[in-house]
């Protein structure tokens, strides 16, 4: 979600007053390892090998306290040790529409190389973000839903091509493992909006080609196939769920490989996903709806249904989705803006970084908004662990899809504030380092595993239906 996405104040405030915005096994099974393996074949490889740092240390098995380490210590040393994984991040987005490069240090996005590695991260999922009204054909902007997907992909890739001493793309679980290993980034990408595949499951095999290994089966929008929760305004209910397309979409994602995305799909939908699932799914960036009433966040029987399924729910920090306080606050400067926000939004509709600029002129001039505490972030995961248990919570930051992140909180740098506090509240080493990545690294394993099962190939046994045509 993002400011000019759904986000934070921008489009996500224009729903608030508008209306609601709107293969694994499969190879394996004939060539061994699946999945990373094709698709390292084209991945970018550095042109100058860099120096193997030592082997890092398991990132599952924890230690435990060591005899006179302080919380900090033992923060640090814990956050060293882990895999951290986030699982959305819209940098992409950025890079796309005003050609920002990672080694750019910027202190107008939330993300770039240094501030990744000061964070500690070890895989960020860089979201491939089709805005809803690309769903519309034909589109006014100049190629569709399944193009900006591409596009995005393509600037990706540039990112990892660029920066190979410090990028890998990365595919698998064992490709996480691997990065870690290798003192490197892994790079992984996930479809953010299903519409993006054009209501096709040739174009959805095909995206996974590319390395997609998630997609949000709906953004704010609903679809051909599957109901949006919306962000704000009537809900738009098409299909009470999924329709029998959307079933299917799902059955494939599974099949080859791709982890299910529930964050943006209505209640309605999450059901009828764990009704028809067969194999893990997740939340890549949502947080809890009974610390924060909002309805991208899950509901505690959500949360607990999503743990029975053995997925993992990744919690997102946008301040939107944190505190009521400040979504009260949220919906009263865009009763008062509403208008003013419009204007610049068609303005700046091609210059993300331009319009973040001159919103943050206009809300200087009206009241400021709440500061949402730190802590409240934590409350969150802290609900979401007493309720879907601690094997089935994780981070998904929505960094650079978001203008307004908890006080203390300025980017990706700031992650091993989180491992602190985590530690401040009590938390075993060992459910430290599954919140902070292990409990997604099981759920993507899962889900090849189960692709695996299938003893199907990509392609030749998958259904070539569309709809919509
Ligand atoms: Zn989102």
């Amino acid at each position: 979600m993002s400011p000019w996405k759904c986000g934070a104040f921008l489009f996500s405030l224009a729903a608030v007053v508008v209306t609601g915005p709107a293969c694994g096994g499969v190879e394996a099974a004939t060539q061994g390892a699946k999945g990373g393996s094709e698709f390292h074949a084209a991945a970018p490889r550095p042109h100058t090998s860099a120096p193997t740092p030592p082997a890092a240390p398991s990132a599952t098995a924890a230690e435990g306290p060591r005899p006179g380490e302080t919380l900090e210590e033992r923060a640090t040393r814990l956050h060293r040790q882990a895999i951290i994984v986030d699982g959305h991040n819209d940098i992409p987005s950025i890079i796309l529409a005003s050609d920002f490069d990672l080694g750019t240090k910027s202190t107008r996005t939330h993300t770039d190389l240094a501030r990744m590695k000061a964070g500690g991260i070890t895989g960020e999922f860089f979201s491939i973000y089709v805005e809803g009204d690309l769903a519309d054909k034909p589109t006014v902007r100049g190629g569709g839903a399944l193009r900006r997907a591409i596009d995005l992909i393509d600037v990706t890739y540039r990112q990892v091509e660029r920066h190979p001493a410090d990028l890998m793309l990365a595919t698998t679980a064992a490709d996480i493992r691997r990065a870690k290993r290798e003192g490197k980034i892994a790079v992984l990408m996930g479809i953010e909006g299903g519409h993006a595949i054009e209501n096709s499951l040739n174009a959805l095999r095909t995206l996974y080609r590319l390395g997609c290994r998630y997609m949000t089966l709906t953004h704010s929008n609903t679809n051909e196939w599957a109901d949006s929760a919306g962000f704000n305004g009537p809900f738009v209910v098409k299909h009470h769920g999924l329709s029998p397309f959307g079933e299917e979409v799902v059955h494939e994602m599974q099949r080859i490989g791709m982890l299910v995305d529930i964050s943006h799909v209505s209640d309605e939908t999450f059901f009828s996903v764990m009704k028809v699932s067969r194999a893990p799914v997740i939340a890549s960036h949502s947080s809890s709806r009974a610390v924060a009433d909002h309805r991208r966040n899950m509901t505690d029987d959500m949360l607990r249904a999503l743990a029975k399924n053995g997925g993992v729910a990744m919690v997102n920090f946008w301040s939107m989705f944190l505190s009521n306080e400040y979504g009260v606050a949220a919906k009263k400067w865009f009763e008062k803006n509403g208008k003013a926000f419009g204007e610049l939004r068609a303005r700046y509709r091609d210059d993300i970084v331009a319009f973040k600029e001159a919103l943050e002129k206009l809300r200087a001039q009206g009241e400021p908004m709440p500061k949402v505490p730190f802590s409240v972030l934590i409350d969150h995961i802290d609900h979401m662990v007493k309720v879907a248990g601690v094997d089935h919570v994780g981070l998904g930051s929505d960094f650079d899809g978001v203008d307004d992140l908890p006080e203390g909180l300025s980017g990706i740098d700031g992650l091993p504030k989180i491992t602190l506090e985590l530690v401040k509240r009590g938390y075993k080493d060992e459910d430290i380092l599954k919140i902070l990545g292990g409990n997604f690294l099981r759920v993507l394993e899962s889900a090849e595993a189960y692709s695996r099962s299938t003893a199907t190939t990509l392609s030749g046994d998958g259904s070539t239906r569309r709809i919509g045509q």
